[in-house]
């Protein structure tokens, strides 16, 4: 798995893919993940192209703290009333697969513990 900074996610960010956008300001953006693990899947990312959450530095404190801001608004407006999962995948042990950081929130159904 390669680690650039170059992804799926930086064309969705430029629109020249298509993606089901649902939430966007000048430093996040959130759209509907395209092979959903639950009723409700999205993908909360910051527009900078920080690979993954280990790669994130202290000049990022407030872009980490907004992204957080940004799924709890999000899952608001979605309609998540009864709770919610939020996943941040880091890395090959973690099971990352687009390497651009990205949040997923996971809703609309009881989540297992521990995940897989
Ligand atoms: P991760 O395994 O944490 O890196 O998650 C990557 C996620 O991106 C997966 O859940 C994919 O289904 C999702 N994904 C990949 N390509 C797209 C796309 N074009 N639009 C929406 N979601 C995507």
């Amino acid at each position: 798995m390669s680690e650039t900074t170059e992804t799926i996610f930086s064309k969705i960010i430029r629109r020249e893919i298509p993606a089901n956008i649902v939430y966007e300001d000048d430093l996040a953006l959130a759209f509907t993940d395209v092979n959903p693990q639950a009723p409700v899947h999205i993908l909360v990312i910051p527009k900078k192209p920080l690979a993954k959450l280990a790669d994130a530095e202290s000049q990022d404190h407030a872009l980490l703290g907004h992204l957080l801001l940004t799924v709890k608004r999000v899952a608001e407006a979605a309609g998540l009333d009864n709770g919610y999962r939020v996943v941040i995948n880091n890395g090959v042990d973690g099971g990352q697969t687009v390497y651009h950081l990205h949040l997923h929130i996971l809703g609309g159904r009881q989540m297992a513990w521990p995940p897989g």
